[in-house]
């Protein structure tokens, strides 16, 4: 069968060309052919050169999403190749037979719309008893090309990456774009109550079902234990705790409190559970506040940190909502700077790939200006190596994460 053609209009294959693996309406020039929703199509530049072959949605702006440079259909031998790719990169890192990571990051592991985080541990049920060992995944599907071969994908996966269960969460937001609902539940196998994993020596539980995103925020992970190195002895503040990645490595690290704050419930629970499991609850405190309100009123009870982490959720989710972004994030940081003891360290992050680095630096400079602090940067990090970022595709560097001391005023 003859597929479908998709021809660009002159010049619009550059950005394609430099990695970049979108095709948005307006850069079409003609369709050849009776594409399929969520089928394959090949992309062709105005002088019918072949640029690649795409998913197909007519539904959303972003038309193609582009899976292989090469015309080639995407079945099944198509995901085990790209998830063979996307395993052997991590092994250069990681051990992904003990270790949890991020299997499949979408357009950049070349699979677009495509999320899948694999969970190694023993099993937990609601009541805490101790299950089997495993290995578990949560998978999105986030674009209408990897909806359409939702079978393709777990034979795949279950031939390269062997798993007990496949918990779909595909409840982001994005979908709506895509023309599709919100879906989650069992997709493969079975999964547990709760995951508890390790990570940087300690045990968390992840909740696949129930927890944010896919259950537990992988691409902090190196992060968390580069903050914990500036905890000893000291007063920590976990902002946008989730379940305590931050606040627990600082605790094991030997911090003298952690002070964890949370708007959600769920997640405040997770931390006392959290640090129960790896014997630190004596020095943790977890909280169910607003942090910018929770932030004020540390600050109007003058309470004083050595090492403050902010972990907000993206405040920037596109173009139009930078600047309402920008003052959301300077607030907090200037109040985190002002709740800073002299030498004190913020790890200060934001996850939206809209919210550059160079404006994310900016808003940090006024917020030490605003707070009358002098900063010195300790390092400039980005999301762990299991979250890869690739040229051409801006998008998939999304996480800042800027480690700065505020010195005295001097
Ligand atoms: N630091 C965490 C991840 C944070 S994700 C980790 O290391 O795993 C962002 C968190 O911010 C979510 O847990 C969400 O519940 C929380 N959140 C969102 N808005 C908030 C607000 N206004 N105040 C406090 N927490 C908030």
């Amino acid at each position: 069968m003859d597929r479908a053609r998709i021809v660009l209009k002159p010049k619009e294959d550059l950005r394609l060309r430099a990695g970049h693996p979108w095709v948005y309406d307006n850069e079409i020039a003609r369709v050849e052919g009776e594409p399929a929703a969520g089928g394959d199509v090949d992309i062709y530049d105005a002088r019918l050169q072949p640029v690649g072959s795409a998913f197909w949605n007519p539904a959303s702006k972003i038309r193609g999403r582009i899976y292989s440079r090469q015309p080639r259909p995407a079945d099944e031998a198509f995901f085990v190749e790209a998830f063979g790719r996307a395993l052997a990169w991590r092994r250069r890192f990681f051990d992904p037979e003990t270790q949890s990571l991020r299997l499949v990051f979408g357009e950049a592991d070349g699979v677009p719309g495509l999320i899948v985080d694999s969970f190694v541990g023993a099993a937990e049920s609601a009541a805490g008893a101790a299950g089997a060992k495993g290995r578990w995944l949560s998978a999105q599907f986030l674009a209408l090309g990897v909806e359409t071969r939702k079978a393709e994908i777990l034979a795949a996966l279950a031939k390269v990456i062997p798993n007990d269960g496949v918990f779909e969460r595909s409840d982001a937001p994005v979908r709506k774009y895509e023309g599709l609902p919100p879906a989650t539940g069992l997709a493969a196998g079975a999964v547990p109550e709760r995951i508890v994993i390790a990570e940087n020596g300690l045990s968390f539980a992840a909740d696949l079902a129930g927890g944010q995103k896919t259950g537990w925020f992988l691409d902090q992970r190196s992060n968390r234990a580069a903050a914990a190195r500036f905890a000893k002895g000291k007063r920590v503040l976990d902002a946008f705790c989730n379940a305590g990645g931050f606040g627990l490595a600082a605790a094991a690290a030997g911090a003298e409190s952690v002070l964890a704050v949370d708007a959600s419930a769920d997640a405040v629970a997770a931390v006392l559970a959290n640090a129960g499991r790896n014997g630190l609850a004596d020095r943790v405190k977890a909280e169910e506040a607003n942090a910018f309100d929770f932030l004020r009123g540390l600050e109007r009870a003058k309470e004083r940190f050595g090492l403050i982490v902010l972990d907000p959720p993206a405040f920037a989710k596109n173009r139009a909502a930078v600047e309402g972004a920008h003052r959301g994030y300077k607030d907090l940081n200037l109040r985190a700077l002002k709740l800073l003891e002299p030498g004190g360290i913020l790890v200060t992050c934001s996850c939206s790939h809209w919210f550059g680095p160079e404006r994310f630096q900016a808003m940090l400079e006024e917020a030490a200006r605003d707070a009358g602090r002098r900063l010195r940067l300790v390092e400039e990090r980005t999301q762990d190596l299991d979250h890869p970022i690739v040229t051409g595709y801006g998008e998939s560097r999304y996480l800042k994460c800027t480690i700065v001391e505020a010195m005295d005023r001097g």
